[in-house]
């Protein structure tokens, strides 16, 4: 169900998150080894957004089409290099329909979101829910997913002013209750800093003194990767990593 990744610290050919590694993000789109809660392979659709320069809003590339047969993308990885991305491969929750939009990063300002799971009970257990937005923002939704939902719903609590963590707990928290047994892993960055859920899917982290790396799962076997235990909240930046359990962050 999904996978994806956030990357920040020295600028880094794209190509080496999405190709170049020995489970990069292409090969965990078809050949995923934790998609826990079903899916077999990940070919609904993909996004890959970075920061083209420090303080510069991302740009992003979203398709409907698998990542693994985008003709364009080895080119444009192997060309682009940045110090901040925010990548996501997608399997179709069945109901969902398969269109570019409904592919992660859902993005505003700098600010990039992915989600891996799914909404128990979509869309009738979230109508109290999304009663809170503003009509417009649910006019506007990306798509009529379950994860473009939790990025309104995210995005309203960022533009409230919340701490991206924050952000994220409080819409785990609201959805948790209002749709119990939901996967939540929601991914959150603004270029700076790297915010996560886990909440019913895999998880892993690297980082070192200069550069963090979260993804789904490890994108090499070296020993550096750390699993982030389920119903945790990840905080992490360069040379910065926080891991607290949900509720008491
Ligand atoms: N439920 C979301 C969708 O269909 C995310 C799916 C996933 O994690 N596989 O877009």
């Amino acid at each position: 169900m999904c996978r994806h990744l956030a990357y920040l610290g020295p600028p880094v050919p794209l190509a080496r998150l999405l190709f170049d590694a020995p489970h990069a993000l292409a090969r965990q789109a078809w050949a995923p080894r934790d998609m826990r809660g079903g899916g077999t392979i990940n070919a609904d659709g993909f996004g890959v957004a970075w920061y083209p320069s420090a303080g510069a809003d991302p740009v992003r590339y979203r398709s409907a089409a698998p990542l693994w047969s985008d003709t364009a993308l080895p080119g444009l990885a192997a060309h682009t290099v940045s110090g901040g991305v925010l990548a996501a491969v997608r399997s179709a929750t069945v109901g969902m329909p398969v269109v570019e939009t409904a592919a992660a990063p859902f993005a505003e300002g700098p600010w990039l979101f992915s989600h891996n799971g799914v909404v128990r009970g979509w869309p009738d257990a979230m109508a109290g829910a999304a009663a809170r937005l503003p009509v417009r923002d649910l006019l506007t939704l990306d798509a009529p997913t379950d994860s473009a939902l939790l990025w309104a719903l995210v995005r309203d609590r960022l533009r409230a002013g919340a701490p991206p963590a924050e952000a994220l707990a409080a819409t785990v928290a609201l959805v948790s209750a209002a749709a119990p047994g939901s996967r939540l892993n929601l991914l959150l960055t603004d270029g700076r800093q790297i915010a996560a859920s886990t909440v019913g899917h895999a998880l892993s982290v690297r980082a070192d003194a200069t550069s963090v790396l979260v993804s789904s799962e490890p994108l090499d076997p070296g020993p550096a990767w750390t699993a982030v235990p389920d119903g945790h909240l990840l905080v992490a930046a360069p040379s910065h990593l926080d891991i607290t359990a949900l509720g008491r962050s």
